[in-house]
């Protein structure tokens, strides 16, 4: 028997005033800005990962107007590490647009929020359903596992007719009372309770008529996601020494990975970084130096990339001043480094790490 979904939602309710999560930094005094800074952060990471960064990223930006008066590279400085970097530029041009278009205030309605840059169906649901306890659906990746459980939905979540199914389920259990309530149950079962890998179903207080489980069918459903290749990319990155210990980065391009930080130069092959090297820089050193390799990895791939150092006396050529700047990783400036590359920067600081590190150039290399 499968459960109706009014009961869904009354289970839900009475399980999170016991087990249910209480205690997040942004559970507490719940504007809509706090929520949405949550729930971007959230999307794809684990709470415990963004504690930290939450709590940075209010004290720095209390509200809406802090973050859209910043510059982009204090947003992304405070987001290192966070990964998935076009969430906060999403969050800095929202904040823009609130700002500019709607006064500093929080847009009202439902589809002015969700037509913010970074703000889907789901999060602006759940934005409004948390902040203002009106009444939206969400269907975020824990919902859509809980629903498809508990109600039998086989598809693939990815495909279109399953997400419809699922949204029409979601709206079914959004209960007219208590939505902030419920919503949050919703995301915490999935969190903690209905997870994917090992359900507690024990636990669960939807476990009654859980399709699912009355089926064995936990890790069945939701439909496994269809594996794709991992593949891995190498690239050679520069890094152009000043004798002031300076070290070059340019900023990368908005869209692909990293968009918006500051990183090394990239490169395809090293032929084509001594070239940049040889155009670009004054008296580079003619042999790099084979830093160790780093390797990095993404969803879909691994980076591994290869450091090349070079000392030089700075820059010969015109440089691309907004996207260029000289870095002096002794007195790291408030910009947005990618995670690996700030490691890096940090250990050039350390001589005798550093010293250890360099390997010889190979051969012909
Ligand atoms: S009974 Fe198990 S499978 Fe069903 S919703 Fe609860 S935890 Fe998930």
């Amino acid at each position: 028997m499968k459960p109706r979904a009014s009961r869904v939602a009354s289970a839900l309710i009475e399980w999170h005033a016991r087990h249910g999560r209480h205690d997040l930094p942004w559970q507490h005094d719940r504007t809509p800005y706090r929520v949405w800074v949550s729930e971007i952060m959230l999307q794809q990471t684990q709470v415990a990962t963004v504690l930290p960064y939450y709590q940075r990223f209010m004290h720095r930006f209390p509200n809406v107007r802090a973050l859209a008066d910043a510059p982009i590279d204090d947003v992304l400085h405070l987001w290192t590490g966070l990964g998935y970097y076009a969430r906060a530029r999403n969050l800095h041009r929202a904040a823009v647009r609130i700002r500019d278009e709607f006064g500093g205030e929080f847009p009202r309605t439902f589809e002015d929020v969700a037509s913010l840059p970074g703000i889907g169906r789901s999060t602006a649901g759940a934005i409004l359903a948390l902040s203002r306890g009106e009444r939206f659906p969400i269907l975020d990746g824990n919902v859509k596992r809980v629903l498809s459980r508990v109600f039998g939905v086989q598809g693939d979540p990815a495909d279109r007719e399953t997400t419809e199914t699922l949204w029409q389920l979601s709206d079914a259990c959004t209960p007219e009372k208590h939505v902030d309530v419920y919503t949050q149950a919703i995301m915490d079962i999935g969190a903690t309770v209905c997870t994917r890998r090992k359900p507690l179903c024990t636990y669960c207080p939807l476990s009654e008529g859980c399709f699912a489980r009355s089926h064995g069918k936990q890790h069945e459903i939701p439909a496994p996601r269809r594996a794709k290749t991992r593949r891995s990319r190498h690239v050679f990155m520069l890094v152009a020494m000043r004798e002031d210990d300076c070290v070059l980065l340019e900023r990368r391009p908005e869209s692909g990975i990293w968009g918006g930080l500051w990183c090394l130069p990239e490169f395809e092959t090293e032929s084509a970084a001594r070239a940049f090297a040889r155009q670009m820089l004054r008296a580079p050193q003619i042999d790099p130096q084979h830093l160790d390799r780093i390797e990095h990895a993404f969803t879909h791939f691994d980076l591994v990339m290869t450091p090349l150092l070079t000392r030089c006396a700075g820059a010969a050529g015109v440089m691309d001043e907004p996207r260029s700047l000289w870095y002096n990783p002794r007195e790291p400036a408030r910009i947005g480094l990618p995670a690996p590359i700030k490691t890096l920067l940090a250990e050039l600081t350390d001589p005798s790490l550093f010293d250890e590190r360099v390997v010889a150039s190979p051969s012909g290399g």
